[in-house]
Protein backbone atom coordinates (compact mmCIF):
# COMPACT_ATOMS: atom_id res chain seq x y z
CA UNK A 1 0.00 0.00 0.00
CA UNK A 2 2.98 2.79 1.09
CA UNK A 3 4.93 2.30 -1.99
CA UNK A 4 1.72 2.07 -4.54
CA UNK A 5 0.56 5.52 -3.51
CA UNK A 6 4.07 7.58 -4.33
CA UNK A 7 3.94 5.63 -7.37
CA UNK A 8 -0.08 6.79 -8.33
CA UNK A 9 0.84 10.12 -7.55
CA UNK A 10 3.55 9.74 -10.21
CA UNK A 11 1.52 8.30 -12.54
CA UNK A 12 -1.01 10.95 -11.56
CA UNK A 13 1.44 13.87 -12.28
CA UNK A 14 3.04 12.20 -15.49
CA UNK A 15 -0.66 12.25 -16.61
CA UNK A 16 -0.73 16.06 -15.81
CA UNK A 17 2.25 16.95 -17.46
CA UNK A 18 1.49 15.02 -21.17
CA UNK A 19 -2.13 16.39 -20.62
CA UNK A 20 -0.52 19.92 -20.41
CA UNK A 21 1.91 18.95 -22.99
CA UNK A 22 -1.14 17.68 -25.19
CA UNK A 23 -3.22 20.60 -24.76
CA UNK A 24 -0.18 23.26 -25.73
CA UNK A 25 0.62 21.41 -28.80
CA UNK A 26 -2.86 21.23 -30.11
CA UNK A 27 -2.64 25.34 -29.33
CA UNK A 28 0.17 25.39 -31.18
CA UNK A 29 -1.38 23.67 -34.18
CA UNK A 30 -4.53 25.23 -34.04
CA UNK A 31 -2.21 28.80 -34.33
CA UNK A 32 -0.01 27.89 -36.92
CA UNK A 33 -2.98 25.96 -38.93
CA UNK A 34 -5.38 29.75 -37.90
CA UNK A 35 -2.13 31.43 -39.36
CA UNK A 36 -1.68 29.12 -42.65
CA UNK A 37 -5.44 29.54 -43.45
CA UNK A 38 -5.42 33.56 -43.23
CA UNK A 39 -2.12 34.00 -44.72
CA UNK A 40 -3.69 31.96 -47.73
CA UNK A 41 -7.02 34.07 -47.62
CA UNK A 42 -5.24 37.39 -47.13
CA UNK A 43 -2.67 36.33 -50.12
CA UNK A 44 -5.29 35.89 -52.40
CA UNK A 45 -7.06 38.94 -51.58
CA UNK A 46 -3.87 40.91 -52.47
CA UNK A 47 -3.11 38.97 -55.38
CA UNK A 48 -6.35 39.90 -56.39
CA UNK A 49 -6.06 43.90 -55.81
CA UNK A 50 -2.83 43.63 -57.27
CA UNK A 51 -4.44 42.27 -60.29
CA UNK A 52 -6.56 44.94 -60.51
CA UNK A 53 -4.12 47.10 -59.84
CA UNK A 54 -1.47 46.10 -62.34
CA UNK A 55 -4.86 46.67 -65.26
CA UNK A 56 -4.47 49.84 -64.22
CA UNK A 57 -0.97 50.64 -64.11
CA UNK A 58 -1.14 48.97 -68.29
CA UNK A 59 -3.88 50.96 -69.26
CA UNK A 60 -2.21 54.29 -68.19
CA UNK A 61 1.50 53.22 -69.40
CA UNK A 62 0.34 51.92 -73.30
CA UNK A 63 -1.92 55.30 -73.15
CA UNK A 64 1.06 57.21 -72.56
CA UNK A 65 2.80 55.02 -75.27
CA UNK A 66 -0.29 55.09 -78.08
CA UNK A 67 -0.78 58.83 -77.23
CA UNK A 68 1.85 60.15 -79.86
CA UNK A 69 1.69 57.00 -82.11
CA UNK A 70 0.45 59.24 -84.88
CA UNK A 71 2.24 62.47 -84.26
CA UNK A 72 4.98 62.05 -86.62
CA UNK A 73 3.08 60.56 -89.55
CA UNK A 74 1.12 63.82 -89.40
CA UNK A 75 4.13 65.86 -88.83
CA UNK A 76 5.76 64.33 -91.51
CA UNK A 77 2.97 65.58 -93.70
CA UNK A 78 4.18 69.20 -93.79
CA UNK A 79 5.94 70.59 -97.17
CA UNK A 80 7.81 72.86 -94.91
CA UNK A 81 10.00 69.36 -93.81
CA UNK A 82 10.56 68.58 -97.35
CA UNK A 83 11.70 72.14 -97.95
CA UNK A 84 13.53 71.66 -94.85
CA UNK A 85 15.47 68.51 -96.19
CA UNK A 86 16.03 70.65 -99.45
CA UNK A 87 18.15 72.61 -97.46
CA UNK A 88 15.32 76.20 -97.93
CA UNK A 89 13.86 77.88 -94.31
CA UNK A 90 15.87 75.52 -91.46
CA UNK A 91 15.06 78.57 -89.16
CA UNK A 92 11.20 78.36 -89.97
CA UNK A 93 11.54 74.40 -89.62
CA UNK A 94 13.52 74.78 -86.27
CA UNK A 95 11.12 77.47 -84.79
CA UNK A 96 7.98 74.95 -86.02
CA UNK A 97 9.73 72.21 -84.56
CA UNK A 98 9.83 74.01 -81.23
CA UNK A 99 6.77 74.79 -81.18
CA UNK A 100 5.33 71.67 -81.56
CA UNK A 101 7.26 70.20 -78.81
CA UNK A 102 5.90 72.84 -76.64
CA UNK A 103 2.66 72.76 -77.40
CA UNK A 104 2.40 68.68 -76.96
CA UNK A 105 4.76 68.97 -74.27
CA UNK A 106 7.41 66.63 -75.90
CA UNK A 107 10.93 66.27 -74.95
CA UNK A 108 12.36 66.88 -78.29
CA UNK A 109 10.79 66.64 -82.05
CA UNK A 110 13.96 66.61 -84.35
CA UNK A 111 14.33 66.19 -88.55
CA UNK A 112 16.84 63.73 -90.03
CA UNK A 113 18.00 63.62 -93.82
CA UNK A 114 18.71 59.90 -95.15
CA UNK A 115 21.76 59.77 -93.77
CA UNK A 116 20.52 59.97 -89.94
CA UNK A 117 22.30 63.21 -89.86
CA UNK A 118 20.01 65.57 -87.66
CA UNK A 119 19.04 69.24 -89.63
CA UNK A 120 16.31 70.58 -87.49
CA UNK A 121 15.13 69.94 -84.23
CA UNK A 122 12.57 71.79 -81.46
CA UNK A 123 15.93 72.01 -79.17
CA UNK A 124 18.00 73.60 -81.76
CA UNK A 125 18.73 76.65 -79.19
CA UNK A 126 19.23 74.39 -76.09
CA UNK A 127 23.13 73.60 -75.23
CA UNK A 128 22.21 69.80 -75.82
CA UNK A 129 20.65 70.42 -78.86
CA UNK A 130 20.56 67.81 -81.64
CA UNK A 131 21.25 69.48 -84.34
CA UNK A 132 24.32 68.27 -86.21
CA UNK A 133 24.05 64.71 -84.52
CA UNK A 134 23.82 61.39 -86.19
CA UNK A 135 21.34 59.07 -85.38
CA UNK A 136 21.66 56.50 -88.26
CA UNK A 137 22.83 53.63 -85.54
CA UNK A 138 19.16 54.01 -83.74
CA UNK A 139 16.90 51.14 -84.97
CA UNK A 140 13.95 53.53 -84.90
CA UNK A 141 16.17 55.60 -87.65
CA UNK A 142 16.09 52.15 -89.78
CA UNK A 143 12.98 51.24 -89.21
CA UNK A 144 11.22 54.55 -91.06
CA UNK A 145 13.76 54.73 -93.39
CA UNK A 146 12.49 51.08 -94.09
CA UNK A 147 9.00 52.91 -94.17
CA UNK A 148 8.10 51.41 -90.77
CA UNK A 149 7.00 53.06 -87.76
CA UNK A 150 10.43 53.09 -85.91
CA UNK A 151 9.71 52.78 -82.00
CA UNK A 152 12.62 52.44 -79.30
CA UNK A 153 13.14 53.06 -75.46
CA UNK A 154 16.44 54.58 -74.87
CA UNK A 155 18.60 57.15 -72.81
CA UNK A 156 19.19 60.31 -74.85
CA UNK A 157 23.10 60.07 -77.10
CA UNK A 158 22.72 63.68 -76.77
CA UNK A 159 21.26 64.14 -73.10
CA UNK A 160 21.64 61.10 -71.46
CA UNK A 161 18.03 61.63 -70.77
CA UNK A 162 15.70 58.21 -70.98
CA UNK A 163 12.85 58.56 -73.65
CA UNK A 164 10.76 56.66 -75.48
CA UNK A 165 11.24 57.75 -79.32
CA UNK A 166 8.80 57.47 -82.47
CA UNK A 167 9.91 57.82 -85.92
CA UNK A 168 7.96 58.28 -89.46
CA UNK A 169 10.04 58.58 -92.81
CA UNK A 170 9.16 62.01 -94.80
CA UNK A 171 8.31 61.75 -98.48
CA UNK A 172 8.40 63.51 -101.34
CA UNK A 173 5.74 63.61 -104.13
CA UNK A 174 7.10 60.51 -105.02
CA UNK A 175 6.42 58.26 -101.73
CA UNK A 176 9.95 57.95 -101.18
CA UNK A 177 11.75 58.29 -98.15
CA UNK A 178 13.47 61.61 -97.98
CA UNK A 179 14.23 61.94 -94.33
CA UNK A 180 12.81 60.95 -90.67
CA UNK A 181 10.79 63.12 -88.29
CA UNK A 182 11.21 61.56 -84.84
CA UNK A 183 10.26 62.70 -81.40
CA UNK A 184 11.27 61.87 -78.10
CA UNK A 185 8.63 61.45 -75.41
CA UNK A 186 9.80 61.55 -71.63
CA UNK A 187 8.56 58.73 -69.63
CA UNK A 188 10.10 60.06 -66.03
CA UNK A 189 6.69 62.24 -65.05
CA UNK A 190 4.82 58.65 -65.68
CA UNK A 191 7.19 56.65 -62.99
CA UNK A 192 7.52 60.06 -60.79
CA UNK A 193 3.65 59.24 -60.58
CA UNK A 194 3.88 55.67 -59.71
CA UNK A 195 6.53 56.66 -57.27
CA UNK A 196 4.10 58.93 -55.62
CA UNK A 197 1.71 56.24 -55.74
CA UNK A 198 3.75 54.06 -53.00
CA UNK A 199 3.63 51.27 -54.97
CA UNK A 200 6.31 49.11 -56.47
CA UNK A 201 5.68 48.54 -60.02
CA UNK A 202 8.32 48.08 -62.67
CA UNK A 203 8.34 47.67 -66.28
CA UNK A 204 10.74 45.05 -68.25
CA UNK A 205 11.65 45.32 -71.94
CA UNK A 206 11.94 42.05 -74.39
CA UNK A 207 15.55 41.58 -73.29
CA UNK A 208 14.20 41.87 -69.27
CA UNK A 209 16.29 45.42 -68.92
CA UNK A 210 14.21 47.39 -66.71
CA UNK A 211 13.47 50.25 -68.14
CA UNK A 212 10.70 52.18 -66.35
CA UNK A 213 10.57 52.01 -62.77
CA UNK A 214 9.15 53.35 -59.54
CA UNK A 215 12.24 52.50 -57.80
CA UNK A 216 14.88 54.85 -58.95
CA UNK A 217 17.61 51.79 -58.03
CA UNK A 218 16.05 49.06 -59.88
CA UNK A 219 16.34 50.72 -63.21
CA UNK A 220 18.89 49.32 -65.91
CA UNK A 221 18.88 45.97 -63.80
CA UNK A 222 18.17 42.89 -65.96
CA UNK A 223 16.02 40.49 -64.79
CA UNK A 224 18.16 37.74 -66.09
CA UNK A 225 21.53 37.38 -67.60
CA UNK A 226 22.39 38.78 -70.79
CA UNK A 227 23.59 37.04 -73.90
CA UNK A 228 26.64 38.54 -75.39
CA UNK A 229 25.15 38.87 -78.95
CA UNK A 230 22.19 40.97 -76.59
CA UNK A 231 24.99 42.77 -75.03
CA UNK A 232 26.74 43.72 -78.34
CA UNK A 233 23.61 44.55 -80.14
CA UNK A 234 22.15 46.84 -77.14
CA UNK A 235 25.84 48.41 -77.14
CA UNK A 236 25.63 48.48 -80.66
CA UNK A 237 22.55 50.65 -80.22
CA UNK A 238 24.03 53.09 -77.82
CA UNK A 239 20.55 52.14 -76.47
CA UNK A 240 21.23 52.05 -72.69
CA UNK A 241 24.74 54.64 -73.12
CA UNK A 242 26.89 53.21 -70.32
CA UNK A 243 24.94 51.38 -67.45
CA UNK A 244 26.50 48.53 -66.67
CA UNK A 245 22.80 46.24 -67.01
CA UNK A 246 23.71 44.47 -63.84
CA UNK A 247 21.59 41.25 -62.85
CA UNK A 248 19.24 42.55 -60.48
CA UNK A 249 19.34 40.82 -56.74
CA UNK A 250 15.69 39.14 -57.30
CA UNK A 251 14.36 35.12 -56.71
CA UNK A 252 11.40 34.08 -58.37
CA UNK A 253 9.91 31.71 -55.28
CA UNK A 254 7.41 30.27 -58.14
CA UNK A 255 4.16 30.77 -55.40
CA UNK A 256 3.82 34.07 -56.92
CA UNK A 257 6.53 35.48 -54.58
CA UNK A 258 9.35 37.23 -55.34
CA UNK A 259 12.42 38.14 -52.67
CA UNK A 260 14.25 41.46 -54.48
CA UNK A 261 17.51 43.02 -52.24
CA UNK A 262 15.88 40.31 -49.26
CA UNK A 263 12.33 41.59 -49.44
CA UNK A 264 9.37 39.87 -49.97
CA UNK A 265 6.50 40.62 -52.89
CA UNK A 266 3.91 39.45 -54.06
CA UNK A 267 4.33 39.56 -57.63
CA UNK A 268 1.94 40.03 -60.97
CA UNK A 269 3.07 40.22 -64.43
CA UNK A 270 1.23 41.67 -67.49
CA UNK A 271 2.42 41.93 -71.28
CA UNK A 272 2.62 45.26 -73.01
CA UNK A 273 2.19 43.86 -76.18
CA UNK A 274 3.11 47.06 -78.36
CA UNK A 275 7.01 47.12 -77.66
CA UNK A 276 7.13 43.34 -76.23
CA UNK A 277 7.35 44.96 -72.58
CA UNK A 278 6.32 42.95 -69.54
CA UNK A 279 4.86 45.14 -65.98
CA UNK A 280 5.35 43.87 -62.87
CA UNK A 281 3.58 45.05 -60.02
CA UNK A 282 5.02 43.93 -56.45
CA UNK A 283 2.81 43.95 -53.25
CA UNK A 284 4.34 44.36 -49.82
CA UNK A 285 4.01 40.71 -48.83
CA UNK A 286 4.72 41.51 -45.26
CA UNK A 287 1.39 42.62 -45.43
CA UNK A 288 -0.06 39.41 -45.51
CA UNK A 289 1.67 38.23 -42.90
CA UNK A 290 1.02 41.07 -40.23
CA UNK A 291 -3.02 40.46 -41.42
CA UNK A 292 -2.77 37.36 -40.73
CA UNK A 293 -1.26 37.69 -37.68
CA UNK A 294 -3.29 40.22 -36.20
CA UNK A 295 -6.06 37.91 -36.55
CA UNK A 296 -4.22 34.93 -35.03
CA UNK A 297 -3.47 37.39 -32.57
CA UNK A 298 -7.32 38.80 -32.15
CA UNK A 299 -8.38 34.98 -32.11
CA UNK A 300 -6.17 34.21 -29.88
CA UNK A 301 -7.13 36.70 -27.08
CA UNK A 302 -10.52 35.97 -28.01
CA UNK A 303 -9.87 32.39 -26.78
CA UNK A 304 -7.71 33.13 -23.87
CA UNK A 305 -10.57 35.59 -22.39
CA UNK A 306 -13.25 33.13 -23.23
CA UNK A 307 -10.87 30.07 -21.30
CA UNK A 308 -10.21 32.47 -18.69
CA UNK A 309 -13.95 32.78 -18.05
CA UNK A 310 -14.88 29.49 -18.67
CA UNK A 311 -12.20 28.47 -15.86
CA UNK A 312 -13.24 31.63 -13.41
CA UNK A 313 -17.00 30.20 -13.61
CA UNK A 314 -15.42 26.66 -13.62
CA UNK A 315 -13.55 27.50 -10.67
CA UNK A 316 -16.40 29.31 -8.95
CA UNK A 317 -18.63 26.71 -9.05
CA UNK A 318 -15.69 24.18 -7.96
CA UNK A 319 -15.21 27.04 -4.96
CA UNK A 320 -19.13 26.66 -4.06
CA UNK A 321 -18.70 22.54 -4.33
CA UNK A 322 -15.76 22.69 -1.65
CA UNK A 323 -18.12 25.54 0.01
CA UNK A 324 -20.47 23.47 0.55
CA UNK A 325 -18.64 20.00 1.30
CA UNK A 326 -16.34 22.19 4.30
CA UNK A 327 -20.00 22.58 5.38
CA UNK A 328 -21.06 19.21 5.29
CA UNK A 329 -17.64 18.05 7.17
CA UNK A 330 -17.61 20.85 9.61
CA UNK A 331 -21.07 19.09 10.26
CA UNK A 332 -20.00 15.90 10.29
CA UNK A 333 -17.06 16.59 12.61
CA UNK A 334 -19.17 18.34 15.00
CA UNK A 335 -21.33 15.44 14.75
CA UNK A 336 -18.67 12.72 15.89
CA UNK A 337 -17.34 15.17 17.92
CA UNK A 338 -20.82 14.61 20.05
CA UNK A 339 -20.85 11.24 19.49
CA UNK A 340 -17.33 10.75 20.73
CA UNK A 341 -18.32 13.17 24.04
CA UNK A 342 -21.19 10.65 24.42
CA UNK A 343 -19.06 7.70 23.90
CA UNK A 344 -16.58 9.14 26.61
CA UNK A 345 -19.49 10.15 28.93
CA UNK A 346 -20.97 6.70 28.52
CA UNK A 347 -17.19 5.06 29.21
CA UNK A 348 -17.37 7.15 32.24
CA UNK A 349 -20.84 6.09 33.42
CA UNK A 350 -19.92 2.63 32.75
CA UNK A 351 -16.54 3.10 35.27
CA UNK A 352 -18.64 4.64 37.93
CA UNK A 353 -21.53 2.16 37.89
CA UNK A 354 -18.52 -0.48 38.22
CA UNK A 355 -16.85 1.56 40.92
CA UNK A 356 -20.30 1.90 42.90
CA UNK A 357 -20.96 -1.83 42.07
CA UNK A 358 -18.03 -2.56 43.60
CA UNK A 359 -17.88 -0.68 46.31
CA UNK A 360 -21.33 -1.47 46.71
CA UNK A 361 -20.08 -5.55 46.87
CA UNK A 362 -17.30 -4.21 49.77
CA UNK A 363 -20.05 -2.36 51.38
CA UNK A 364 -22.15 -5.30 51.32
CA UNK A 365 -19.42 -7.73 52.23
CA UNK A 366 -18.58 -5.13 55.26
CA UNK A 367 -22.60 -5.12 56.39
CA UNK A 368 -22.62 -8.39 56.15
CA UNK A 369 -19.79 -8.86 58.16
CA UNK A 370 -20.50 -6.27 60.38
CA UNK A 371 -23.57 -7.88 61.57
CA UNK A 372 -21.32 -11.18 61.65
CA UNK A 373 -18.94 -9.66 64.05
CA UNK A 374 -21.23 -7.85 66.21
CA UNK A 375 -23.18 -11.38 67.03
CA UNK A 376 -19.32 -13.38 67.12
CA UNK A 377 -18.09 -10.39 69.48
CA UNK A 378 -21.38 -11.19 71.55
CA UNK A 379 -21.46 -14.40 71.59
CA UNK A 380 -17.23 -15.08 72.17
CA UNK A 381 -17.12 -12.03 74.69
CA UNK A 382 -18.39 -13.78 77.64
CA UNK A 383 -17.03 -17.12 77.33
CA UNK A 384 -13.49 -15.72 76.64
CA UNK A 385 -13.47 -13.93 79.72
CA UNK A 386 -15.15 -16.96 82.01
CA UNK A 387 -12.07 -18.96 79.93
CA UNK A 388 -9.60 -17.33 81.42
CA UNK A 389 -10.46 -16.84 84.62
CA UNK A 390 -10.61 -20.80 84.74
CA UNK A 391 -7.63 -20.88 83.13
CA UNK A 392 -6.18 -18.59 85.52
CA UNK A 393 -7.45 -20.06 88.56
CA UNK A 394 -6.10 -23.11 86.82
CA UNK A 395 -2.40 -22.38 86.81
CA UNK A 396 -2.52 -22.12 90.45
CA UNK A 397 -2.62 -25.87 90.60
CA UNK A 398 0.47 -28.10 90.67
CA UNK A 399 0.22 -30.20 87.87
CA UNK A 400 2.12 -29.71 85.78
CA UNK A 401 0.12 -31.38 82.57
CA UNK A 402 -2.62 -29.35 83.48
CA UNK A 403 -0.66 -26.84 83.26
CA UNK A 404 0.70 -27.23 80.00
CA UNK A 405 -2.78 -27.55 78.46
CA UNK A 406 -3.49 -23.95 80.32
CA UNK A 407 -0.65 -22.57 78.26
CA UNK A 408 -1.64 -23.95 74.98
CA UNK A 409 -5.06 -22.75 76.17
CA UNK A 410 -3.77 -18.96 76.75
CA UNK A 411 -2.53 -18.88 73.54
CA UNK A 412 -5.31 -20.28 71.88
CA UNK A 413 -7.48 -17.73 73.70
CA UNK A 414 -5.37 -15.12 73.36
CA UNK A 415 -6.08 -15.67 68.94
CA UNK A 416 -9.51 -15.76 69.81
CA UNK A 417 -9.19 -12.44 71.61
CA UNK A 418 -7.27 -11.09 68.98
CA UNK A 419 -9.89 -12.19 66.25
CA UNK A 420 -12.90 -10.41 68.41
CA UNK A 421 -10.71 -7.15 68.47
CA UNK A 422 -10.25 -7.09 64.96
CA UNK A 423 -14.15 -7.51 64.67
CA UNK A 424 -15.03 -5.05 67.51
CA UNK A 425 -14.32 -2.32 64.50
CA UNK A 426 -17.38 -3.93 62.62
CA UNK A 427 -19.65 -4.05 65.76
CA UNK A 428 -19.87 -0.15 66.45
CA UNK A 429 -19.58 2.83 64.34
CA UNK A 430 -17.10 4.12 67.20
CA UNK A 431 -18.26 7.66 66.54
CA UNK A 432 -18.81 8.46 69.93
CA UNK A 433 -14.44 8.86 70.59
CA UNK A 434 -14.23 11.53 67.82
CA UNK A 435 -11.58 14.09 69.14
CA UNK A 436 -8.80 16.42 68.22
CA UNK A 437 -5.81 14.86 68.45
CA UNK A 438 -1.59 14.63 68.00
CA UNK A 439 -1.10 12.16 65.07
CA UNK A 440 2.03 11.89 66.96
CA UNK A 441 0.58 9.80 69.90
CA UNK A 442 -1.01 7.60 67.85
CA UNK A 443 2.71 6.81 66.86
CA UNK A 444 3.77 6.08 70.40
CA UNK A 445 0.75 4.56 71.41
CA UNK A 446 1.03 1.77 68.35
CA UNK A 447 4.63 1.76 69.67
CA UNK A 448 4.14 1.06 72.98
CA UNK A 449 2.16 -2.05 71.49
CA UNK A 450 4.62 -3.56 69.07
CA UNK A 451 7.67 -2.30 70.92
CA UNK A 452 8.20 -5.74 72.46
CA UNK A 453 7.49 -7.97 69.46
CA UNK A 454 9.83 -6.32 67.35
CA UNK A 455 12.84 -6.55 69.90
CA UNK A 456 11.71 -10.24 70.33
CA UNK A 457 11.47 -11.07 67.09
CA UNK A 458 15.03 -8.97 65.98
CA UNK A 459 13.85 -6.02 63.90
CA UNK A 460 15.60 -3.02 63.37
CA UNK A 461 13.29 -0.31 63.33
CA UNK A 462 12.92 3.34 63.11
CA UNK A 463 10.03 5.37 64.11
CA UNK A 464 10.21 9.37 63.03
CA UNK A 465 7.97 12.34 63.82
CA UNK A 466 8.20 16.16 63.71
CA UNK A 467 8.70 18.25 66.39
CA UNK A 468 5.50 20.03 65.99
CA UNK A 469 2.48 18.79 66.80
CA UNK A 470 0.41 17.34 63.60
CA UNK A 471 -3.50 18.05 64.81
CA UNK A 472 -5.78 15.76 63.34
CA UNK A 473 -9.99 15.22 63.74
CA UNK A 474 -11.01 11.41 64.24
CA UNK A 475 -11.04 8.53 66.47
CA UNK A 476 -7.36 8.01 68.36
CA UNK A 477 -8.31 4.26 69.21
CA UNK A 478 -8.83 3.31 65.69
CA UNK A 479 -5.85 5.16 64.07
CA UNK A 480 -3.91 3.34 66.19
CA UNK A 481 -5.35 0.08 65.47
CA UNK A 482 -4.76 0.83 61.61
CA UNK A 483 -0.98 1.87 62.41
CA UNK A 484 -0.92 -1.12 64.40
CA UNK A 485 -2.19 -3.62 61.76
CA UNK A 486 0.20 -1.84 59.56
CA UNK A 487 2.96 -3.11 61.56
CA UNK A 488 2.02 -6.39 61.87
CA UNK A 489 1.53 -6.90 58.33
CA UNK A 490 4.84 -5.59 57.64
CA UNK A 491 6.37 -7.87 60.30
CA UNK A 492 4.86 -11.32 58.82
CA UNK A 493 6.02 -9.75 55.34
CA UNK A 494 9.92 -9.86 56.57
CA UNK A 495 9.71 -13.26 58.53
CA UNK A 496 11.79 -14.96 55.37
CA UNK A 497 13.86 -11.73 54.54
CA UNK A 498 17.66 -11.46 55.78
CA UNK A 499 17.58 -7.66 56.26
CA UNK A 500 14.69 -7.18 58.22
CA UNK A 501 14.01 -2.93 58.79
CA UNK A 502 11.03 -1.29 59.56
CA UNK A 503 10.87 2.60 59.67
CA UNK A 504 7.66 4.38 60.22
CA UNK A 505 7.32 8.01 59.65
CA UNK A 506 4.85 10.98 60.90
CA UNK A 507 5.12 13.77 59.18
CA UNK A 508 2.85 16.74 57.85
CA UNK A 509 2.16 19.26 54.55
CA UNK A 510 0.56 22.28 54.76
CA UNK A 511 -2.76 20.52 54.12
CA UNK A 512 -2.06 16.89 55.03
CA UNK A 513 -0.90 14.48 57.72
CA UNK A 514 0.98 11.64 56.26
CA UNK A 515 1.60 8.44 57.87
CA UNK A 516 4.29 5.91 56.44
CA UNK A 517 5.33 2.15 57.01
CA UNK A 518 8.31 0.86 55.21
CA UNK A 519 9.21 -2.60 55.31
CA UNK A 520 11.94 -4.90 53.36
CA UNK A 521 9.67 -7.86 53.37
CA UNK A 522 9.09 -10.22 50.13
CA UNK A 523 6.71 -7.47 48.32
CA UNK A 524 3.28 -7.73 46.90
CA UNK A 525 3.83 -9.94 44.21
CA UNK A 526 1.62 -7.95 41.76
CA UNK A 527 -1.20 -7.72 43.58
CA UNK A 528 -3.18 -4.26 43.67
CA UNK A 529 -4.00 -2.32 46.53
CA UNK A 530 -7.51 -3.07 45.45
CA UNK A 531 -7.41 -6.65 45.98
CA UNK A 532 -5.38 -6.63 49.36
CA UNK A 533 -8.65 -4.06 50.25
CA UNK A 534 -10.97 -7.31 49.67
CA UNK A 535 -12.23 -8.58 52.93
CA UNK A 536 -11.42 -12.06 53.36
CA UNK A 537 -7.88 -11.95 50.65
CA UNK A 538 -5.03 -13.44 53.16
CA UNK A 539 -1.61 -15.11 52.23
CA UNK A 540 -1.56 -16.08 56.05
CA UNK A 541 -2.43 -19.62 56.99
CA UNK A 542 -5.79 -20.41 58.70
CA UNK A 543 -6.07 -18.84 61.85
CA UNK A 544 -3.11 -16.63 61.73
CA UNK A 545 -4.71 -13.99 59.28
CA UNK A 546 -8.33 -13.38 58.23
CA UNK A 547 -7.70 -10.92 55.93
CA UNK A 548 -9.65 -8.50 56.99
CA UNK A 549 -6.86 -6.15 58.61
CA UNK A 550 -6.43 -3.76 55.20
CA UNK A 551 -10.26 -3.95 54.63
CA UNK A 552 -10.97 -2.69 58.08
CA UNK A 553 -8.23 -0.21 57.94
CA UNK A 554 -9.19 0.96 54.73
CA UNK A 555 -12.75 1.58 55.92
CA UNK A 556 -11.37 3.49 58.77
CA UNK A 557 -9.30 5.66 56.92
CA UNK A 558 -11.87 6.74 54.67
CA UNK A 559 -13.83 7.45 57.41
CA UNK A 560 -11.85 9.59 58.30
CA UNK A 561 -11.96 11.50 54.67
CA UNK A 562 -7.73 10.06 54.04
CA UNK A 563 -6.67 7.54 51.84
CA UNK A 564 -4.71 4.72 52.41
CA UNK A 565 -2.08 4.21 49.19
CA UNK A 566 0.89 1.42 48.67
CA UNK A 567 4.11 2.00 47.12
CA UNK A 568 5.67 -2.25 46.26
CA UNK A 569 9.55 -1.99 45.81
CA UNK A 570 10.07 -5.80 45.64
CA UNK A 571 10.10 -5.05 41.91
CA UNK A 572 11.88 -2.38 41.69
CA UNK A 573 15.82 -2.66 41.47
CA UNK A 574 16.93 0.29 43.18
CA UNK A 575 20.04 -0.57 45.24
CA UNK A 576 18.60 -2.35 48.34
CA UNK A 577 15.42 -0.94 48.40
CA UNK A 578 12.59 -4.53 48.44
CA UNK A 579 9.71 -4.39 50.14
CA UNK A 580 6.71 -2.30 50.25
CA UNK A 581 5.65 1.29 51.67
CA UNK A 582 1.95 1.66 52.96
CA UNK A 583 1.08 5.51 53.11
CA UNK A 584 -1.75 6.94 54.82
CA UNK A 585 -2.74 10.04 54.13
CA UNK A 586 -5.28 12.50 56.17
CA UNK A 587 -6.19 16.17 56.60
CA UNK A 588 -5.28 18.32 59.36
CA UNK A 589 -8.12 19.20 61.54
CA UNK A 590 -8.11 23.09 60.43
CA UNK A 591 -8.50 22.06 57.20
CA UNK A 592 -11.30 20.25 58.11
CA UNK A 593 -12.88 22.66 59.79
CA UNK A 594 -12.62 25.21 56.36
CA UNK A 595 -14.36 22.71 53.73
P1 LIG B 1 -4.21 -10.51 57.03
O1 LIG B 1 -3.06 -9.76 57.67
O2 LIG B 1 -5.11 -11.08 58.01
O3 LIG B 1 -3.79 -11.46 55.97
P2 LIG B 1 -4.71 -8.03 55.76
O4 LIG B 1 -5.91 -7.48 55.09
O5 LIG B 1 -4.06 -7.21 56.79
O6 LIG B 1 -5.09 -9.45 56.27
O7 LIG B 1 -3.63 -8.34 54.64
C1 LIG B 1 -4.02 -8.99 53.48
C2 LIG B 1 -2.82 -9.49 52.75
O8 LIG B 1 -2.03 -8.43 52.25
C3 LIG B 1 -1.87 -10.27 53.61
O9 LIG B 1 -2.25 -11.61 53.74
C4 LIG B 1 -0.56 -10.13 52.83
O10 LIG B 1 -0.53 -11.11 51.81
C5 LIG B 1 -0.69 -8.78 52.17
N1 LIG B 1 0.10 -7.75 52.84
C6 LIG B 1 -0.31 -6.85 53.75
N2 LIG B 1 0.71 -6.05 54.16
C7 LIG B 1 1.82 -6.48 53.47
C8 LIG B 1 3.20 -6.10 53.47
N3 LIG B 1 3.67 -5.09 54.25
N4 LIG B 1 4.05 -6.80 52.67
C9 LIG B 1 3.60 -7.81 51.91
N5 LIG B 1 2.32 -8.20 51.86
C10 LIG B 1 1.43 -7.58 52.64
Amino acid sequence: MKTKRPQARQSKQGFTLKKVVGAMALMLGFVIGLFYVCYVYFKDVEVQRAENRIVLYQSTLVEALERYQHLPFILAQDPLLRRGLNGFEIDVVNSRLEDFAFRSRLDAIYLMNTEGLTIAASNYASEQTFLGQNYNFRPYFQDAMDERRGEFFAIGATTSQPGYFIAEAVRDENGNPVGVLALKLDLTPLTEAWRAGGEAVFVANSDGVIVLSSDNSWRYQTLGALTDVRRNAIAAERQFGSEPLAPLDWVNRDNGIVDIDGTAFLHVVTAIPRLGWTLHFLADESRVRERALLVVVFVTIVAFVLLALVGYLRSRRLKVALLASQLARRNLVTVNTKLEEEIAERRATEARLERARSELARAGKLAALGQLAASVTHELGQPISAMRNYLTASEFESDAGAARLAKRLTGIVSRMENITKQLRFFAGPGKENVEEFDLRRVLDGALELVRHDLKHQGIEFEFSKPHKPVVIMGNRQQLEQVLVNLIRNAVSAMETSDVRKLVVEVSKSETTATLKVLDTGIGLGGRSIETLQEPFHTTKPSGEGMGLGLAISTAIVNEHKGTLSVVDFSGVESGTRVGVEFIVELPLAHEREDS
